[in-house]
């Protein structure tokens, strides 16, 4: 027997990634104590009296694991592309909140153009993709509905998450092309992998088994 801490804080990522990630969870044994569409309270008991929830913007998910104010986390992959820092370990894909993320143009030969105005949330993917495409880029960075921004003339082009397609039909824009697929992954703390090894190792376990059972 070991005396290891057992108390774990999981983060998870507000909006499609929660709703989704909420009866993989109950599969796990893990039910929020709280109604999580009206309560105020900020720090969620869980069912398992080991594991409490907090639920935090998405892209605040991975500074709350690097920096251990959580110690396992819940977040899409394309935060975790964006994310600069590297302090956690990514060791599993729940597989929830498919998407993927994609350019999209009104004008499919967009890409001609000498200086492509490209309006994201997420600069730092789109610059890479595109320098090693070898296009030079001003990124124009968005917090939201990127797919106002070529309506307007704001830009050339979107980096976006496209799921079904219909928000970029809707706005009479087109998929020109595929970055990557993104799913919903689970982040852990390093120091939590070594001081709370058995119990994290158990809870990671408990949501592959959940991730891999029927939907
Ligand atoms: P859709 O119309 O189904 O292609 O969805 C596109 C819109 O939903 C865009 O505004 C995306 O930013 C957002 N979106 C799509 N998939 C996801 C996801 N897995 N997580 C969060 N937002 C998403």
């Amino acid at each position: 027997m070991t005396n290891e801490p057992r108390q774990l804080t999981l983060a998870i990522a507000k909006g499609r990634i929660l709703k989704e990630a909420i009866p993989l969870l109950a599969a796990a044994g893990i039910v929020p104590g709280e109604d999580l569409d009206r309560t105020r309270r900020l720090i969620i008991p869980t069912s398992n009296a080991f594991v409490r929830m907090v639920i935090v913007r998405a892209s605040d998910v991975p500074t709350y694991v690097e920096y251990g104010g959580a110690d396992l986390g819940i977040v899409g992959k394309d935060t975790l592309l964006e994310y600069e820092g590297d302090g956690f370990y990514e060791p599993l894909d729940l597989r929830i909140a498919p998407c993927r993320l994609a350019v999209a143009s009104q004008d499919p030969g967009f890409a001609a153009l000498p200086r492509l105005r490209v309006a994201t949330k997420y600069a730092a993917v789109t610059r890479k993709h595109f320098a090693q495409k070898g296009l030079q880029t001003e990124i124009i960075k968005l917090y939201g509905s990127m797919e106002l921004a070529p309506l307007v003339g704001l830009a050339d082009c979107i980096v976006d998450l496209v799921d079904t397609g219909n928000t970029l039909r809707a706005n009479g824009l087109l998929e020109v092309e595929q970055i990557c697929a993104i799913t919903a992954r689970v982040i852990v703390n390093k120091a939590t992998m070594k001081t709370k090894h058995a119990v994290t190792v158990d809870l990671l376990q408990q949501l592959e088994r959940a991730a891999n059972g029927p939907a």
